[in-house]
Parts: C-alpha cells; structure tokens; sequence
C-alpha cells in the first residue's frame, strides 16, 4: 500500500513467476514503491492546488454562487449554441428588494447573511446544466438552456416563491429573521439571429425594472 498522511493513496501488487523474490529483488520493489507514492502524493497535491485556484477564479467569495465574468462566459457559450441549434434560451435578472434598508437597519454583516441565504435558496432551486451567477452587489443572473418562455416564468415564479415565502434568518447567537423578497425580470431569445447578449440583457433589466416600478416581488417578462 502507498501511504501518505495516514491515507493509502494507492496499492502496487509484485508477483514473482518462477523464483520467490530475493532480498535485493524486494529491496528495489520497497525503494520503486516509494518512488511511485511520492510522484503520485505531488500529482494528487497539484491537482487539490489546480481545483481550489479554479474555484477560487471562477466563484463568488461571499456566495460561493458562479462570479460575473463566469456566468458571462457561460450565457456567451450557451447564445453560440442556441444559434446553432434553434433552441430557446432564457435569461433571468432577480434584484433584492430594499435591500439598502436591510443594511441600514440590521447592519451589513446580517445583510451579508441574507445574501448567502438567499444565494442557497436560489442555488437549489435551479435545473443541473442550468447557470446561476451573482451579477452585482444584491442582483443575480440565470442562464437557462434550453428553456421556452412558458418554461421560465414557471421557473421565476418558483425562485421568487422560494425567497418570498420563508422569512431569513440571521445573527448566530442571537438569531432573527427578516422577510425578503426579490424582483424578476425576464427575457427569451428562440435561437434565431436575435441572440446579442447585450440586447438580451438588457431586455432582461428593463423588464426587471418594470417589476420594481409596479410593486416589486414580481416576475416580469420583456
Ligand atoms: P430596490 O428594491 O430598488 O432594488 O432597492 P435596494 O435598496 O435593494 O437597491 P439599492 O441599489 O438602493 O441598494 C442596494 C444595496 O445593496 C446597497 C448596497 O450596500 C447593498 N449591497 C450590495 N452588495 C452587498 C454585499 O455584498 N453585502 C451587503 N451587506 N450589502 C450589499
Ligand atoms: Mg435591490
Ligand atoms: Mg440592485
């Protein structure tokens, strides 16, 4: 067995066809074993290295959801093979409501609370191959492919709810909660030449902001 730090990293198994191995013969097996579990020990090290710079690159510190740059990158892909393939793509834009007040009233560190409540809610509530970013300060991106406009109001209706219904909670030792509700705005592209990601957002943005003027806690589609 290859140990290191308590770990059996891997196993090398000698058999011997003719003659019983001789002491030199399991000298140099002892000596090559170890060779291999230190090249293996630093590939593993390397690849712990390689996986926490890739998180740390392409996720929210504060969230742990995917960071701008790489929910981008992700609609940026995602557009090309709607294009190539006719099938829709849907955007979301989700803002916290009133967040500042949150801030001001409960301090910034329970504002810092809702938000990772909030990121984990959202997270468990979107579809595997789906993408769920945090855009800016207190606004989140979705990313859904494929997914029709009947499919991804049901879907903003569903993150809406999840916020809405549950109040926050907040302050480890002396726990609190806060009700907190979010607005959504909402665009489609079919796939067929209309697919500029800046002019879907921004489709996205004014139907968001069409959700705050008439009341916030809402869905809205461009
Ligand atoms: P609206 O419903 O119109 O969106 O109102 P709002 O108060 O949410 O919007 P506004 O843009 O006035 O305020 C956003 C607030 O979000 C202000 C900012 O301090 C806060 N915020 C942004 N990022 C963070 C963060 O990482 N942590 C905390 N605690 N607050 C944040
Ligand atoms: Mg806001
Ligand atoms: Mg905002």
């Amino acid at each position: 067995p290859f140990m290191r730090l308590g770990r059996c990293i891997g196993v090398l198994s000698v058999a011997a066809r003719h003659e019983p191995f001789s002491d030199l013969d399991n000298k140099f097996i002892r000596i090559f074993g170890n060779h291999l579990t230190d090249c293996i020990f630093n590939i593993l090290l390397q690849q712990q290295a390689m996986e926490i710079l890739r998180h740390k690159a392409t996720r929210d510190a504060l969230t742990g959801l995917l960071n701008r740059g790489t929910i981008i990158e992700m609609l940026r892909s995602h557009l090309a093979l709607s294009m190539r393939t006719g099938r829709p793509l849907s955007v979301i834009l989700a803002d916290l409501d009133r967040f500042k007040i949150i801030n001001d009233t409960l301090g910034h560190l329970a504002g810092d609370e809702v938000l990772r409540e909030v990121s984990l809610r959202l997270q468990a509530q979107t579809r595997q191959g789906d993408g769920l970013g945090r855009f800016g300060g207190e606004e989140f991106l979705f990313m859904l492919y494929p997914c029709s406009k009947e499919e991804v109001v049901k879907a903003a209706e569903r993150f809406r709810k999840a916020i809405a219904e549950i109040p926050v909670e907040f302050g480890g030792n002396e726990p609190s909660s806060v009700k907190v509700t979010i607005s959504l705005g909402i665009a489609t592209t079919e796939g067929q030449g209309d697919a500029r990601m800046d002019a879907l957002l921004k489709r996205a943005d004014d139907a968001l902001y069409r959700s705050k003027a008439s009341g916030r806690n809402r869905v809205t589609l461009a």
